[in-house]
């Protein structure tokens, strides 16, 4: 698909056209499979200071929290004995020095020795031998969402970061022979759909075996409090055209998505995504994981709604895989098809 092609699909004219595109590619590659994620957020701590962020460090406003590496590993264990579907565990936190490389790589292996999960990495920037350590320890997967890929955007939003820098290390997970996910978030700033277009192309340039992406929701206790939401409608089919684009890739409905609108979840999957990923962190910690309103609270995108997130499978006229990890067709799809 050319940009002009991708453009068009914004102006919702050809909306029918788009959806049912969508889900022929995602049913082809996934055979009306879902997979399920469980994420485990176990610290809220963060050194950055990324603006769209609620967890961002000059927020004097929440209450922070961690999990013991022990308590982690617990929580993973019981997921996957739930034998509901949680064979893939994320492990996502701010950028929290008080959990050393070691620890993290000590959780990694523990949980592999003890049940046969994927396990995925969402722990933002680290050097590069760290990644190579947690490889080592076992990870299979890294999740290094891109944010925006405007440069005078990614300078305001993510101060002392770089745009290039964060690309250099999609590239180098990439070698590492990890799974490697990114994504951007619908609606930032001044971000239009000449963005938007152009940002699809750039995300399947990248070739990526995870691709997550969602609505901006303005947190009152960040910079970007008095912004504007990103579009549901925009989000659904930014996501029909990532799927189009992206046949193979594990493709998300957002939280975020089942947070801006009661059938966020439901909408996601009609429009292509076929991985869910329920919070599995303790609820008393959960809540205050709160990098945009409503993140686990209105969203019922929680393991004890697993019934909810179901009936929503169902619905949409699928199942939820129970055996296997569930990883990207990146591999196989391209040789079969
Ligand atoms: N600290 C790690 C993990 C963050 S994951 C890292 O930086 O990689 C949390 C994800 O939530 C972010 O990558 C971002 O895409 C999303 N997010 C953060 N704030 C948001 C907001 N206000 N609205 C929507 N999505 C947001």
């Amino acid at each position: 698909m050319n940009i002009k092609d991708i453009k068009q699909y914004f102006n919702g004219k050809n909306d029918d056209e788009l959806f049912s595109k969508a889900l022929k590619v995602r049913d082809k590659v996934f055979q009306r499979h879902v997979f399920l994620r469980g994420i485990i957020e176990f610290s809220n701590v963060c050194k950055q200071n990324c603006l769209y962020c609620g967890i961002r460090r000059d927020n004097l406003n929440i209450k922070r929290y961690r999990l013991s590496p022990a308590e982690i590993i617990h929580i993973a264990v019981q997921a996957y004995y739930q034998n509901k579907g949680i064979n893939t565990i994320v492990l996502q936190s701010g950028e929290d020095a008080y959990y050393d490389p070691d620890t993290i790589a000590f959780m990694i292996e523990n949980i592999k020795k003890k049940v046969p999960v994927a396990i995925t990495l969402s722990l933002g920037e680290h050097d590069k031998k760290i990644y190579k350590l947690w490889k080592d320890a076992g990870a299979d997967r890294y999740l290094l969402k891109i944010e925006t890929f405007d440069e005078n955007n990614y300078k305001k939003l993510r101060p002392d970061c770089s745009i290039q820098k964060r690309l250099e290390l999609i590239y180098y997970l990439k070698e590492l022979k990890y799974e490697v996910g990114s994504g951007i978030i619908i609606g930032l700033l001044d971000e239009d759909i000449d963005y938007l277009a152009e940002s699809l192309i750039k995300l399947r340039d990248l070739s990526l075996d995870m691709i997550g992406c969602g609505p901006f929701i303005p947190h009152p206790d960040t910079p970007l409090w008095n912004d504007k939401m990103g579009s549901l409608n925009i989000s659904l089919r930014y996501i029909a055209l990532l799927r189009i684009m992206n046949p193979a890739a594990n493709i998300p409905a957002t939280s975020a998505l089942a947070t801006i609108h009661p059938d966020g979840r439901y909408l996601g999957l009609m429009a292509g995504a076929n991985v869910i990923m329920p919070s599995i962190t303790p609820k008393r910690k959960r809540l205050f994981y709160d990098i945009y309103p409503g993140k686990n609270i209105k969203c019922d995108c929680v393991l004890d709604e697993i019934d909810n997130i179901v009936a929503d499978i169902k619905k949409a006229g699928l199942t939820v895989e129970l055996k296997g990890v569930g990883e990207s067709k990146k591999n196989n799809y391209y040789i079969n098809s």
